[in-house]
């Protein structure tokens, strides 16, 4: 049976962080001065196992989550990820199990992924100035084998979504070259205010490119309309090409919160639940996986869920952007 929060909001989305590790360190989520050599990741028997993982999506499915999304850290990183796709592709037909990936390591996962039942996948893509981008993931990666992953996900039939984060004075040059690359190519970009999520990217105001903005610089050299939201909790604004090129869509997560509409809940690598993006705690639901009493895992998520009155977008101030959240690495983007 369904469950709602305290504000009337169901929980449709589960975001499962399969890894804290990551190959790059982009400068505006795992900076290297704070996840350098130093750093320490969750050692392994930290993580969820796979199994672990199904029965708490399982869960979720019978709470009334209808779409599971794998991140991290870099998800391609976890050892036989097919694996776990193929188990929880199986939970249920309806489903819907995607991926955000950096795409690194895409060009030879993505004929295994496709075929173990993933149908879609996003890929995180700050530029195509291959300058810029190696500066922004910082470990000198080039654009053109993140291009050619999103190519080998095209041609083993996954849908693909690029996202975008915009960062003023960092990347806004690249927008308008995204945009115009992939109109065309059936992908569907989608822009990203910058947020403060984590403690570690030392975010300010000032550094976000607001979603008007990117729509109205795109659409001085290509005409948009808006298009409806598909369905309740959609996070993208969604708007078409009039050419009919496609469309692009814009996320307005600082200038627009949707906390009213939200319906995501977060598992950590290591089996913390969260549920929300800026939450300072979890709960953990690894102990009681790993205990006797896992038979009450449904009733503990119901409860956790039913107290839930996160709303930190629509309450963020400057004091709220400081306070010591949890980093997006390890809760998952
Ligand atoms: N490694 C995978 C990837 O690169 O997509 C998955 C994890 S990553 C944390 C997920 C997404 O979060 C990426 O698209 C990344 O750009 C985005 N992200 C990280 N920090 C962000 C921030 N401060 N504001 C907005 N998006 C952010």
């Amino acid at each position: 049976m369904g469950v709602v929060d305290t504000l009337g909001r169901p929980v449709r989305d589960l975001r499962i962080s399969v890894t804290d590790r990551c190959n790059f360190r982009c400068v505006y989520c795992m900076p290297k001065e704070v996840f350098g050599h130093e750093y320490r990741f969750l050692p392994r028997r930290e993580l969820l196992t796979f199994e672990e993982i199904e029965r708490v999506a399982r869960v979720f499915v019978d709470l009334g989550v209808r779409k599971l999304r794998i991140t991290g850290g870099e998800p391609l990183l976890r050892r036989d990820l097919e694996h776990l796709i193929a188990a929880l592709a199986a939970i249920d037909d309806d489903l819907d199990v995607t991926l955000t990936t950096n795409a690194a390591l895409l060009a030879q996962k993505a004929r295994p992924l496709a075929d173990a039942g993933l149908s879609r996948i996003t890929v995180s893509l700050d530029s195509l100035d291959d300058e810029v981008f190696r500066a922004m993931n910082d470990v000198d990666f080039p654009v053109a084998r993140v291009l050619a992953g999103i190519d080998a996900a095209a041609e083993a039939g996954l849908q693909v979504k690029v996202n975008v984060v915009v960062k003023r004075g960092l990347n806004e040059a690249s927008v308008l070259d995204i945009a115009r690359r992939f109109r065309g190519t059936g992908h569907t970009v989608r822009f990203i205010e910058y947020m403060d999520v984590g403690a570690s990217n030392g975010w300010r105001l000032d550094d976000v490119v607001p979603a008007v903005e990117i729509v109205s610089m795109i659409g001085a050299e290509f005409p948009l309309e808006p298009l409806e939201a598909a369905y309740r909790g959609e996070v993208a604004e969604r708007y078409r090409y009039l050419d009919g090129a496609g469309e692009i869509g814009v996320i307005a997560s600082v200038t627009q919160p949707f906390c009213g509409d939200c319906t995501r809940a977060r598992i950590s690598a290591d089996g913390k639940l969260y549920t929300c993006l800026f939450a300072v705690r979890g709960h953990d639901l690894r102990a009681l996986l790993r205990s006797d009493s896992s038979g009450d895992l449904e009733e503990t998520i119901r409860a956790v869920w039913e107290r839930r009155a996160d709303r930190y977008s629509e309450l963020r101030t400057a004091e709220t952007s400081a306070l010591r959240k949890v980093e997006m690495s390890y809760i998952g983007g």
